[in-house]
Parts: structure tokens; C-alpha cells; sequence
């Protein structure tokens, strides 16, 4: 492979690399906003993509929220013209290749939090109760529901040992499928901060049962499978815009669509430089077509 370009781009370099793109994917955090700041000018671009005919999407790892929790969040920080359906989160498409690819028969175990409880309720995919936690629970005595056919880890800022060894049980039985939201090691809070993410939950588990999870988010394929089984997408004239290389990037790659790397975020330029060095494939594959120091660099491309 002649490896790709990292190319860093503005204006009319932008507005070529737009044309030829029917449909733009944006990942949410660290391209359109951080935390709770939308990106300046990402409103705009956004309102200006779509006039122009461009179909827009969100794909987010983040499986806190339930999709319609997302389209209040799009309000409030100021993007008035976007829908549920356009708005595909790990726990969105976990629930749906629960319900719709493995079609699974029983209840499913979760370590995660409410956003990933709601996106199951409302794909009908019924959830185990989470166990007593009591005093009188023990690694001896665990109650294992029989009808678990499957456990499904994401990010949960209530993670306790009592919940790894419960899922730890279930995947004893090698029927039961293992999946998780997302890989995503850390994300950045303000201040410097860092908290663990959903991938960092689910090393403890792969270690505990001997097992690897199927992942549903970024960088896996399904995301975009989920995206095309309700839009029917060209990956050639798709866009995938991101800020981690890693997962946004290398999903492009996998899904065969154009990629831009956002330096609005977590990933740096040196970093996208670091993987071009290097000879292993997978991470060639997380280099970007593209470079652009925000999406609001494409206002200048749009309004012309
Ligand atoms: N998961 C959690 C819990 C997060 O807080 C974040 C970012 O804030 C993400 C995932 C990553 O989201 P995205 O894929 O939109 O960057
Ligand atoms: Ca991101």
C-alpha cells in the first residue's frame, strides 16, 4: 500500500475534498465539542453541510447517552437542525446488533450506565438484574441469572470487583457472548484530567475470562453497517472526520471512506506523523488522508 497522505489542508483544498464527498461522518467529542463547549463555528458548518446537500451523521463511542438525550445536547449547544436518526453512539448500535445480528435469545448482563439501560429497553433486548450487592454476596455464593446469554461492558463510573467477577461467571459458559461498546482507553476531562474508558473496563474482564470482546464502536465495522442497513451509503463518497487516530481514523480505513484527522482534540499532527514511520499495517491504517486544525476551517470552503 502506498500508505496515505496526512495531507494538511484549507480552503479551496477543503471545498475540493467536501465535493467529493456525498455523506460526512463526524465523531462528537474533540471534533464538534468538549464537554459541553461546542467547537466554534461547528454549528454553522454543520447547518451549511446539510444546505449543500450533504448528508450528515454523528458517531460517537460515547455510550452514555440515549440518542434522544444527544438531540437535546445538539440544541443546547446550539445545532438546531439535527435528528435522532442521523445520531449512531456505541450503545445505540450495541443494542442493535444485539437485537438485529446476533439475535440474541435470553437476558444480557451489563457493566455500563443508564445511557446504554435505555438504548436496550428501547430496542426490546431484555437486561439481567445486576445482583445483589449485599453483604451476604460473596465471590462464593454470586447469583448467576440462567438465562444471560450475554454480556455487554461499556463505561460505568460504578464498576465494582462484584460486577467483573459476575460477567467473569457468565463467560465461563463459552455460548455467551462477550461484546463491548467501545475500546477507548481514557478521555479527556477539563483541566488536564483524564478519566478511564469503557476499553479500560473491559481489559479487566478479557483477563478475568480468558476471552476477547467483540467490539460494536469505533474502530469495528458495524457502526457503519448499523449507519448503511438505515441510509444507503456510498463508503467511496463518505467522509469520516475524527480526532483519535486510533479509533476514528483507523474506522474510516476499515469501512474504506476518505479520512480527516481534527486537531481539536485528542490526536496531534506528530502523533499522525509517528504512525506514517511506521511499518506495521494496522497502524498505517489509523494515518489520515487529511489534516485540518478544525472543522471550522470548512466554513471558509462552504460560503463561498
Ligand atoms: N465514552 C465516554 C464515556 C466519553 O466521555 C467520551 C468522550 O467524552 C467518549 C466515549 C468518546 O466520544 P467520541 O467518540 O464522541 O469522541
Ligand atoms: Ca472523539
Amino acid at each position: 500500500a502506498g500508505g496515505r497522505g496526512c495531507r494538511m489542508i484549507r480552503g479551496a483544498q477543503i471545498r475540493d475534498v467536501l465535493d467529493a464527498a456525498h455523506n460526512v461522518l463526524f465523531d462528537c467529542d474533540g471534533v464538534i465539542w468538549n464537554g459541553e463547549a461546542a467547537v466554534a463555528g461547528a454549528p454553522e458548518v454543520v447547518r451549511l453541510l446539510k444546505r449543500r446537500g450533504k448528508r450528515v451523521f454523528f458517531v460517537t463511542n460515547n455510550c452514555t447517552r440515549p440518542r434522544e438525550n444527544y438531540v437535546q445536547k445538539f440544541s443546547r449547544l446550539g445545532f438546531t437542525d439535527v435528528a435522532e436518526e442521523e445520531i449512531f453512539s456505541s450503545a445505540y448500535c450495541s443494542a442493535a446488533y444485539l437485537r438485529d445480528v446476533a439475535k440474541v435469545q435470553g437476558k444480557v448482563f451489563v457493566i455500563g450506565c443508564p445511557g446504554v439501560l435505555k438504548e436496550l429497553q428501547d430496542a426490546g433486548v431484555p437486561v439481567a438484574e445486576q445482583g445483589d450487592e449485599g453483604p451476604d454476596v460473596s465471590v462464593y455464593n454470586l447469583p448467576l441469572d440462567p438465562d444471560v446469554k450475554a454480556v455487554l461492558v461499556g463505561y460505568d463510573e460504578r464498576f465494582t470487583f462484584m460486577k467483573l467477577a459476575t460477567a467473569c461467571g457468565y463467560l465461563r459458559d463459552a455460548e455467551c457472548l462477550f461484546l463491548a461498546t467501545d475500546p477507548d482507553p481514557w478521555h479527556p476531562l477539563r483541566g488536564g484530567r483524564i478519566t478511564p474508558g469503557s476499553g479500560s473496563l473491559t481489559a479487566a474482564l478479557e483477563t478475568a475470562s480468558s476471552r476477547k470482546a467483540t467490539v460494536i464502536g469505533k474502530p469495528s465495522r458495524f457502526m457503519f453497517e448499523c449507519i448503511s442497513s438505515q441510509f444507503d451509503l456510498d463508503p467511496a463518497r463518505s467522509l469520516m472526520v475524527g480526532d483519535r487516530l486510533e479509533t476514528d481514523v483507523l474506522f474510516g480505513a476499515n469501512c474504506g471512506l476518505a479520512t480527516m484527522l481534527t486537531l481539536t482534540g485528542v490526536s496531534t499532527l506528530e502523533d499522525a506523523h509517528e504512525l506514517q514511520q511506521s511499518e506495521s499495517p494496522e497502524k498505517k491504517d489509523c494515518v489520515p488522508d487529511y489534516v485540518v486544525e478544525s472543522i471550522a476551517d470548512f466554513l471558509q470552503a462552504l460560503e463561498e
